[in-house]
């Protein structure tokens, strides 16, 4: 006999009489509430490949439409820095942002989103799935009751913006810059005078004057808030965010009453936005670069070798202060350096010939 709707919704009907779950209603659409620390429209974090709207798209068509989320930039349900807050207390599902935002609640939330001279895209990807990365993030998380996994990275960052040459250690005494987290602390303890601003704010300070310097992101991300026009000296690399990780963060009650397939959906469409959000970093970043260099006069130069020692040997120190403070720092530190040990060895072997070689 050939199933109509009617027959079949009937023996769903059916099944959920002698108490088996009714198919009418296993198959009705679940919706989760996803907020983010940033605005509606910000390119890489809100819109473009593997941004959180991306994310959302592609979960609802893996699930065929069995899971959809609502999107909210930062203010349309709550303020940009409330989504730990939120997630826990099972106002919203998930919240999508960085990690060291959260440093406030637990220090190792740092090493989530990005350690200075610490691993970069590859590294930190072979940590977090193959390394115990992840277990470690959800052991962190685990007394607030959340989960968390990577959902999108920028690649490595810039140092940033200045309006004058650095030349040594000695030029950043009395600097006043832009800079927020663990970095901001490295540099403190050079002199430099840190100052927290938002990203809408930071071309009028440094404009003004009112800094002297400013890290953002990398150049696609700098040059559209227009930093170029406030200051010429762009130095390289990242240090300080070698790899800068976007977190999917998740109420675990919430996680846990989600069916196993729809859970393996969110993991592999993180999963994918991780890899597409890192890719349209490299291409946007790339064509940026050049266009700030060729056409608005930026002169993108590295940091001098001493003052590179000095902000290596000052993040240790910071570091190793917070790993003294708390045992599950130690922990996720220990499990850290450890991966990074063995893939800085094998970097040595495999991708720093192959760039000399190019260089050549
Ligand atoms: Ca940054």
């Amino acid at each position: 006999m050939k199933t109509t709707r009617r027959s079949f919704l009937t023996a769903g009907a059916a099944a959920g009489a002698l108490g088996f779950p009714m198919i009418a209603k296993a198959q009705s659409p679940i919706t989760w509430k996803m907020t983010s620390a940033y605005p509606k429209g910000s390119p890489f974090y809100m819109d473009g490949p593997g941004s959180a709207t991306d994310l959302a798209k592609r979960i609802e068509a893996m699930s065929g439409g069995r899971l959809k989320i609502q999107v909210y930039g930062a203010g349309e349900l709550i303020p940009a820095l409330e989504g730990f807050d939120a997630v826990r207390a099972g106002t919203v599902e998930m919240n999508h942002a960085n990690s060291y935002f959260w440093t406030g609640k637990t220090f190792a939330a740092q090493y989530f989103t990005a350690v200075p001279f610490g691993l970069n895209f590859q590294g930190i990807n072979g940590w977090f799935y193959d390394g115990g990365g992840i277990q470690l993030w959800n052991e962190v998380y685990a007394p607030f009751g959340m989960v968390a996994m990577p959902c999108g990275n920028t690649g490595v960052q810039m140092t940033g913006w200045f309006k004058k040459e650095i030349n040594s250690v000695a030029d950043f005494k009395g600097l006043k810059m832009r800079i927020p987290g663990l970095a901001g602390k490295v540099y403190a303890t050079l002199g430099v005078d840190v100052k927290l601003l938002p990203g809408g704010e930071i071309f009028p300070a440094l404009e003004r004057g009112v800094i002297d310097a400013a890290e953002f992101v990398g150049p696609y991300q700098d040059r559209r808030l227009g930093l170029q026009k406030a200051a010429k000296y762009y130095y390289t690399t990242g240090w300080h965010e070698p790899a800068t990780v976007s977190e999917l963060l998740i109420n675990k009650a919430a996680w846990q009453k989600l069916p196993k397939d729809l859970q393996a959906v969110v993991e592999n469409a993180a999963a994918a936005c991780n890899v597409i959000s890192e890719g349209w970093c490299q291409k946007t970043n790339a064509e940026a670069m050049e266009d700030l260099v060729k056409n608005h006069g930026v002169i993108a130069r590295p940091l001098p070798d001493d003052v590179i020692k000095a902000l290596r040997e000052q993040t240790a120190k910071v570091l190793a202060e917070a790993v003294a403070k708390d045992p599950i720092v130690k922990k996720v530190n220990d499990s850290y350096m450890a991966y990074k040990a063995k893939f800085d060895a094998w970097s040595k072997f495999s991708e720093t010939p192959y760039h000399t070689k190019i260089q050549a």
